[in-house]
């Protein structure tokens, strides 16, 4: 249950909680720029037992919630975000239900080529105050093509080969990579996948 907090916020403890909100347009997001939960993304605002930042911003602007179970849930589905505009005191589960219909109706189910989205394929992060949500597939095919490339160079292909012989030796690679990659994927079943 979250920490009951005494209302007003002092002065002081406000100016200190703006300064670190990136504050935007009215309807934009206004990402948190202090220190961020790297689970779900919110910002951290120590203040009397509370450390969350998003609940601090909805104290301020709409004053405290009537029951100490409400939390302060995200019009926008931007955990980092402290725009008052976009947030709103609703009980856990009001919280999680919107989040899911919100889930479905924004997120991306595929990513570009074509790799199901699913929770074990995806990487969620949050960098600079933004959700990012990358296939875990493609991350690996990625990493191992740098691989490769630094591998090449380091053997001189890159500058004995013409262009063209690179480029085919290049694709040739890729797609091997990409047939161990899927093939390792299915052996695993995502949980050999390392979790970064
Ligand atoms: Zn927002
Ligand atoms: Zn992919």
């Amino acid at each position: 249950m979250p920490k009951h907090i005494p209302y007003p916020i002092p002065d002081g403890v406000m100016a200190s909680f703006w300064s670190r909100v990136q504050i935007g347009g009215e309807d934009e997001c206004w990402p948190w720029t202090g220190s961020c939960s790297s689970k779900d993304g919110r910002g951290f605002f120590s203040y009397h037992g509370n450390r969350s930042a998003p609940r601090i911003a909805l104290i301020i602007s709409k004053g405290p919630p009537t029951d100490d179970e409400y939390f302060a849930c995200h019009a926008c589905d931007n955990p980092p975000c402290c725009n008052p505009k976009h947030l709103w005191w609703g009980t856990n589960q009001e919280n999680s239900q919107d989040a899911s219909v919100k889930g479905r109706l924004l997120f991306r189910t595929h990513c570009p080529n074509g790799h199901e989205l699913n929770e074990a394929n995806t990487q969620v992060r949050f960098e600079r105050g933004w959700r990012s949500r990358n296939c875990r597939i493609c991350l690996g095919i990625r990493r191992e093509a740098i691989i490769l490339k630094r591998k090449l160079r380091a053997a001189g292909l890159d500058r004995e080969m013409t262009p063209f012989e690179a480029l085919a030796q290049i694709e040739h690679a890729r797609s091997v990579l990409v047939a161990r990659h899927l093939a390792k994927v299915a052996l695993t079943g995502l949980k050999g996948i390392s979790n970064d």
